[in-house]
């Protein structure tokens, strides 16, 4: 990474400055802005920063010539104030340019603070200028974006849109990314239209929501915009805690053009809050399903009730292992006949209740024999509900029924606690508010008939939603299938995602 040396972050600053070279008798915010972006983004292109970045991380696709790439793929492809192809076709082929972006040719893999990620990151900012925006890059990784409110309004709140766009090993072109890319069409829009709202847009491009590193840490972009490393000892045990994390932070630092040493790691996590939390008065999530509920019912869009809790659980059944036979059957102690009653019973304890599941997700016979009644095995569980009280109570139920497998078959048991994390409820009067907007894009009947899930799977607004009103919204995608290179979320079901969000926009009335 060496050759990225030399660069200083594109600051709002930079772009002013280059906006008046482009010529003074354009017109305030009209077309001129592309022609501006386009020729910040030629000019940038043109710097061995951007072309060594492009050069390693699009791989296959760049040989021929990157420059054209990255300026043609920044452009507006919409005629201006096109609302319609703002939050559709582009909307749609910005995924297709992003997923390029990548460690790996052939696959999609941007793991935490990679050269892909750097890219990226570059990408999503430039998107960000393109709809209006002032950007910037933090330490961490993170874009944020913002589009201030109209300047009659005074002590403005301010409404932040997000998601993450690093992405897991072999990943699909939605997971997250559409969040980030859905949130900077819609304030594309209000830029088209000239309009300022009463409160100012933030759209947050979070880094590091899957845990895609060598260093073992997850959800880093989050955490920092919540402000979790603001201070002095919390950053400096970041860097204790998590190996390698401190190099690959110097190396972000030198790209920048920033201090890359310790105290300006420190310095740099310290200020990595995107925002003053005090002015935040909602988190909008958009992201795909994940799952396949929607699709099944035949609608485009739900919203999420929680981000569910979850325990993890290690298992360990102690018989005794003996001949297969020889020993006879009343007088075994056999530790997989426990782990079968054990297994079957968690299955019934998930489908006890709507919205609770519970999984054994790994079984392991120790010394594992065709002839030998197995003396030892171990499996794991993993419960997870929308509510604390109902997921506890299954824990409960599973333990029980575990003990009991015990005493019955006169084994030993060790159950060990893994993870436990509380569910994030996601917050009632921003999921009225969009099941509104989706009632008024016609999409539902009524508010009342929108489609209430709840998340399985851990995302940015189950960190976010621990301090701020947050709430989220599920798109249908094919099969429900993610973190894999099938994943599908249609053009018209993108749009639908960015629709409801502006609606959301426009109905509020933020104080
Ligand atoms: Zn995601």
């Amino acid at each position: 990474m060496s050759n990225l040396a030399t660069s200083a972050p594109l600051t709002t600053s930079d772009l002013k400055q280059k906006e008046k070279l482009v010529g003074e008798n354009s017109r305030e915010g009209g077309p001129s802005l592309t022609q501006m972006i386009s020729f910040v983004l030629v000019l940038l292109a043109s710097t061995p920063l951007i072309f060594g970045i492009a050069q390693r991380a699009v791989g296959v696709n760049i040989e021929s010539n990157n420059l054209s790439l990255h300026s043609k793929d920044s452009h507006s492809i919409c005629e201006w104030g096109d609302e319609s192809c703002i939050m559709g076709k582009e909307l749609f082929e910005r995924h297709m340019t992003l997923s390029r972006i990548t460690e790996d040719p052939g696959i999609i893999n941007r793991p935490y603070l990679s050269v892909a990620s750097a890219h990226a990151a570059r990408q999503v900012q430039a998107w960000m200028e393109d709809a209006g925006m002032t950007s910037s890059i933090n330490i961490v990784g993170n874009v944020v974006g913002r589009y201030e409110a109209d300047p009659s309004t005074s002590n403005p709140r301010t409404i932040v849109l997000g998601s993450h766009f690093d992405s897991v090993n072999d990943a699909g072109k939605f997971d997250g990314v559409y969040g980030v890319l859905a949130a900077i069409s819609v304030v594309k829009v209000l830029k088209h239209r000239g309009q300022r709202l009463p409160f100012t847009v933030e759209v947050a491009a979070f880094d590091d929501e899957e845990g895609n590193s060598s260093f073992g840490t997850t959800n880093t972009g989050a955490k920092a915009f919540m402000g979790e490393y603001l201070t002095k000892e919390a950053a400096e045990q970041l860097l204790e805690q998590y190996a390698g994390l401190e190099e690959a932070f110097r190396k972000h630092q030198i790209n920048y053009g920033l201090d890359s040493k310790r105290s300006g790691i420190v310095q740099g996590l310290m200020k990595s809050a995107g925002t003053s939390l005090e002015d935040v008065a909602a988190f909008i999530e958009l992201h795909i399903e994940q799952g396949p509920i929607l699709e099944a019912e035949g609608r485009p869009i739900g919203i999420v009730d929680a981000i569910n809790g979850q325990t993890r659980m290690q298992v360990r059944y102690f018989g005794e292992s003996g001949h297969a036979g020889t020993v006879p059957m009343t007088m075994r102690k056999d530790a997989l006949g426990a782990s079968a009653e054990a297994v079957s019973e968690i299955e019934r304890v998930g489908n006890s209740n709507d919205g609770l599941v519970a999984t054994v997700g790994t079984l392991n016979i120790v010394h594992a024999s065709s002839n030998v009644v197995p003396g030892e095995v171990m499996f794991t569980v993993d419960v997870r509900a929308p509510t604390d009280e109902v997921r506890i109570h299954a824990v409960d139920r599973i333990v029980e029924y575990l003990e009991s497998v015990r005493i019955r078959r006169g084994l030993e048991l060790q159950i060990t606690k893994t993870h436990e994390a509380p569910a994030v409820p996601m917050n009632p009067e921003i999921r009225r508010a969009l099941a509104t907007a989706i009632s008024e894009e016609g999409l539902e009947d009524s508010p009342d008939s929108v489609r209430i899930l709840s998340s399985g799977a851990g995302h940015d607004a189950m960190i976010v939603g621990n301090k701020i009103p947050s709430a989220m919204l599920f798109l249908r995608c094919a099969g429900g299938i993610s973190h894999n290179p099938a994943e599908w979320l249609s053009p018209p079901d993108a749009t639908v995602g960015a629709r409801v969000v502006l609606k959301y926009l426009e109905n509020l009335k933020v104080a």
